[in-house]
Formats: C-alpha cells, sequence, structure tokens
C-alpha cells in the first residue's frame, strides 16, 4: 500500500497499518445500507471491495464492469462524500474492476445495521433529512432547492405549476390522477416533483415515494433478484402519494412497465395520488404499451411549453437576487435572449457568471460576460436560420416554399406562414423588419401580427399548439 504525502497526521497514523481503513470502510458501508435499504445494499453494494489508497484516492473494486459503471453512476458521489468524511485527506475516489487475487468484499452479516456514532454523522444524510415521514428506502434524496419558492412561474408553466400545487396541498381530494406533467428537457419537471415531495413532507402525515422510471425499473429487479418482488410491491402499494419521473425511460422494457401498470392500478384502486413525468404526452409516447398510455391520459395532462424571453428574464431575475451578487438588467437581456434551449443551460451559464465574479471580486458587465461565457455562446449562435425554418414549416403543412413569400392569402396558405414568423422570432435574433423581409417584402406590423396571433391560437387550440411546438423542437435540433 502506498501513502502519499499527507499533512493529516491523525489519518495518516490510522491508515498506516490499514486497520483504521477497514473501520473507516465497515462504517461507511453500515451507513450506506442506512441510506438505501437492505434490498438495494445487498443487490449492489455487497459487492464492493476496498483497494489500495493512494494520495487523496482511494480505489475501490467491482466484480464487474457493469456492477462498477452501475456504482458509478448511482452512487459515486455519496461514496466520495463519505469517505471524505472518514478520511478527510481523501478527495476521490477510484472505482475498478477487481482481478484475481484483490481483496474481497465485507460480507453483509459483518455490517452492522446502523453505524456506530462517528462524528461525521452528525452531518444530515440526505435519507435522514427526508425522513421519518418519507420511507427513505423508497425515495431519491430530494433536492432541497426544488421548491415552489423557487419556481418561477410564467406562461409557460403556470398551468403545470398549479396543477403540482394542488396535489401538494390536498393529495387525497385532488381529483384528477395520476398528474401527467410533460416537456422538453431543462423545463422543471423535476422541480416540480421535487417541490411537491417537499411541501407533503412538511405537511406531514402523508407517505412519499419518489424515483426516477430508470430507479424503478433497477429496483424491481433488484427485487427479483433477492426473491423480494412481494416486499418492494407492499411498500410501492403503501405509499399515499407516488411519483416517477422520466417515464419515457420505460419505453421498451416491457416487464417493468408490466410492474408499473399493476403498481398504478393498485394505488388508483385504493385513492392515492400518482405524478408522472416524461418529455412527450401519453399519446405521443409510442412503445409504451396501450393500455398504460390510456390510463396515463386519464388524469390531468399538463405540459410545460418552452420559455418565453419573459419567464427567461424573470428566472435569470430571481437566480441573481438569490445569490447576491449584482447582475445589471443589461447582462440578464443578453443571456435571455442568447441562450433559449431551457432553463438548465441558463441556470448554468449565470452561475458561471456569479462564480466568475465572486472569485475574481470584479463587477458583472457585458463584456465580462461575453468573455467568461465565449464558449456557451458560440455554442449558441449556431441558430437555425429562417430558410431553414420556412422549409420544415412548410413541409409540415405541405404547401409550396414559395408560399413562404407570395402574396397569397387562404387560410391554407396564410396560416403556415404565420407561424413561420412566430417561430422565426422565438428562435432567430432577427429583428421584425429582417423577418418580414424574408417573407415576401412584408411590413414589420404583419410579423408583428403573426406572432400575436399565432400566440393567441396556441392557447385555446390544442391541436394546433402541439404543432407548433413539434415544429419549434424539431427545428431547436437541427441546431446541434
Ligand atoms: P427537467 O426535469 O424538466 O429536465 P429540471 O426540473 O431538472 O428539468 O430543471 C432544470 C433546472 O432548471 C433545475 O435546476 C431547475 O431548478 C431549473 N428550473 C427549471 N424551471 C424553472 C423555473 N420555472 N424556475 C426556476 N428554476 C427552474
Ligand atoms: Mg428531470
Amino acid at each position: 500500500m502506498t501513502i502519499g504525502v499527507d499533512d493529516d497526521e491523525s489519518a495518516f497514523s490510522r491508515l498506516e497499518d490499514g486497520k483504521g481503513l477497514e473501520e473507516s470502510w465497515l462504517r461507511i458501508c453500515a451507513r450506506l445500507k442506512g441510506e438505501v435499504g437492505e434490498v438495494e445494499y445487498r443487490t449492489w453494494l455487497t459487492k464492493i471491495a476496498l483497494g489500495p489508497i493512494d494520495g487523496d484516492e482511494i480505489t475501490l473494486l467491482l466484480p464487474t464492469r457493469f456492477l462498477r459503471d452501475w456504482v458509478r453512476s448511482q452512487y459515486g458521489d455519496r461514496l466520495s462524500e463519505l469517505w471524505n468524511q472518514e478520511i478527510p485527506s481523501i478527495r476521490r475516489v477510484e472505482l475498478q474492476v477487481a482481478r484475481a487475487g484483490d481483496p474481497a468484499p465485507i460480507p453483509l452479516e459483518n455490517v452492522p445495521s446502523t453505524a456506530a456514532a462517528t462524528p461525521a454523522q452528525e452531518e444530515a444524510t440526505p435519507a435522514a433529512r427526508t425522513a421519518p415521514e418519507v420511507r427513505s428506502d423508497l425515495v431519491t434524496a430530494l433536492d432541497s432547492r426544488f421548491t415552489f419558492d423557487t419556481f418561477v412561474v410564467g406562461k409557460p408553466n403556470e398551468f403545470a405549476y398549479a396543477c403540482a400545487r394542488r396535489v401538494a396541498e390536498k393529495p387525497s381530494s385532488v381529483g384528477f390522477n395520476p398528474l401527467f406533467l410533460y416537456g422538453g428537457v431543462g423545463l422543471g419537471k423535476t422541480h416540480l416533483m421535487h417541490a411537491i415531495g417537499a411541501e407533503l413532507i412538511q405537511s406531514g402525515n402523508v407517505s412519499v415515494a419518489y424515483m426516477s422510471a430508470e430507479k424503478f425499473m433497477y429496483r424491481f429487479i433488484a427485487a427479483i433478484r433477492s426473491q423480494s418482488t412481494i416486499e418492494f410491491k407492499e411498500q410501492l402499494r403503501s405509499v399515499d402519494v407516488l411519483m416517477i419521473d422520466d417515464l419515457q425511460f420505460l419505453i421498451g422494457k416491457d416487464n417493468t412497465q408490466e410492474e408499473f401498470f399493476h403498481t398504478f392500478n393498485a394505488l388508483v384502486d385504493a385513492g392515492r395520488q400518482i405524478v408522472v413525468s416524461a418529455d412527450k404526452s401519453p399519446s405521443d409516447l409510442s412503445g409504451l404499451e396501450d393500455r398504460l398510455r390510456t390510463r396515463l391520459g386519464c388524469g390531468m395532462v399538463a405540459d410545460i411549453h418552452a420559455t418565453t424571453f419573459e419567464l427567461r428574464i424573470s428566472i435569470l431575475e430571481s437566480k441573481a437576487a438569490a445569490s447576491g451578487v449584482v447582475v445589471p438588467g443589461k447582462v440578464l437581456e443578453f443571456l435571455a435572449h442568447k441562450i433559449t434551449s431551457n432553463v438548465r443551460e441558463l441556470e448554468g451559464a449565470l452561475n458561471r457568471l456569479i462564480a466568475h465574479a465572486n472569485l475574481f471580486g470584479r463587477p458583472v458587465t457585458l463584456e465580462a460576460t461575453q468573455e467568461v461565457l465565449h464558449d456557451i455562446l458560440k455554442a449558441h449562435d449556431r441558430r437555425v436560420t429562417i430558410e431553414e425554418i420556412q422549409k420544415k414549416v412548410a413541409e409540415h403543412w405541405n404547401i409550396r416554399l414559395t408560399d413562404m413569400s407570395s402574396a397569397r392569402r387562404a387560410r391554407n396558405v396564410a396560416r403556415p406562414r404565420q407561424v413561420a414568423m412566430y417561430l422565426a422570432k422565438q428562435l432567430t435574433s432577427r429583428s421584425l423588419p429582417e423577418i418580414g423581409r424574408k417573407f415576401g417584402n412584408r411590413d414589420h406590423t404583419t410579423v408583428m401580427h403573426a406572432v400575436n396571433r399565432v400566440t393567441e391560437l396556441m392557447g385555446w387550440m390544442q391541436l394546433f399548439a402541439e404543432d407548433v411546438e413539434l415544429l419549434r423542437r424539431m427545428l431547436e435540433s437541427l441546431k446541434t
């Protein structure tokens, strides 16, 4: 065993004989077992063996590449945290596939049920923070930043927000089941679900289970392997509110879908509330079993639309205010204009600006912004062109491309043209007069009228709104 330069004397002497290390590992195992639950621990974590330590890095060994990847993706961060709490000089955990002759894992029966008290344990673990109202074995730790208070409401998400609030207030008498939230990536689905969870836990008396569909699948597989499916089913069916995130993951996973379908029915029949999210509406989730899609569409289906400029500004203002760094309005406008893809990226850009300002203690200016975000902005400048928009829209409604600039006013031509103008305004940084010129030299007021008209129609014509949204997503995906 090699031990790197280490200025922490006590950690050094504890590590020297390897005994302290094993004790630490045992304590970490015990804590993990407490956090993830026995079934999960048995399936994934008992296979980990303790490898060598080298400087600030400790190696953990797993028997297969699959297990290594899984443990890395699901528990990697937590393992680093726990090691760092045990031995502060350890900063990294390296997961490797074990070779013949490597040490063996600690047998499950040797891992105590609750860890012996260590100083590190005084800090609440994610599982402990959400206990006891939530069954810790059924919940992926809720992110405490994702609450209703930190969710900025605007036109594109107000309906979804209102539905989520409703579920959080009175899950037993909501009147719709399930609540189905859908929308593109980074628009706030997970945020809203965590907010529901946090609110319910705070009000007490309600048991909540939240997990991604992926996690649901792995839990299910783990239960089959350890012959505890009955237990797993009972656990799931005993909660008041079940939330499953990113349901699209279950496409093509027939057995898990089947299991979810039964759980779903059992809960609905027992008057419990279900919240589901996905990237598409139930009817567009082709690949899900018909009967499941039908049931999913039976409750309330709430779409989170792409952000508008106004919403992006509000979100930026709220996040900037929370950070305590002064960000001038000009900079916020610039960002809201440039980064239109989703809230996650917008937030990422702002965080980088703020980190930079904090680090160098310099005020945030437009010039500094352009410099700091150089790479992000460049990626977002690869925008769709008005020509591409016209082409896609014309194809979609089966009209001639030349009709985008013709003088024809028949509705079957004029409406798609208006949509193309609307999308040009949304997806490019062209001004209204510039857009007008590309549509057969029309006046900027015509473009403005088109934008308003399409917005209005989208408000009350569901199918039309879906068409436009589909086109927008298609065009956005052209960018990358
Ligand atoms: P999704 O699950 O739809 O992919 P997330 O819920 O993970 O998206 O949201 C991505 C990021 O954007 C999160 O950090 C979230 O807090 C933030 N976010 C999304 N929508 C909003 C909003 N309306 N107000 C504040 N933050 C938001
Ligand atoms: Mg999500």
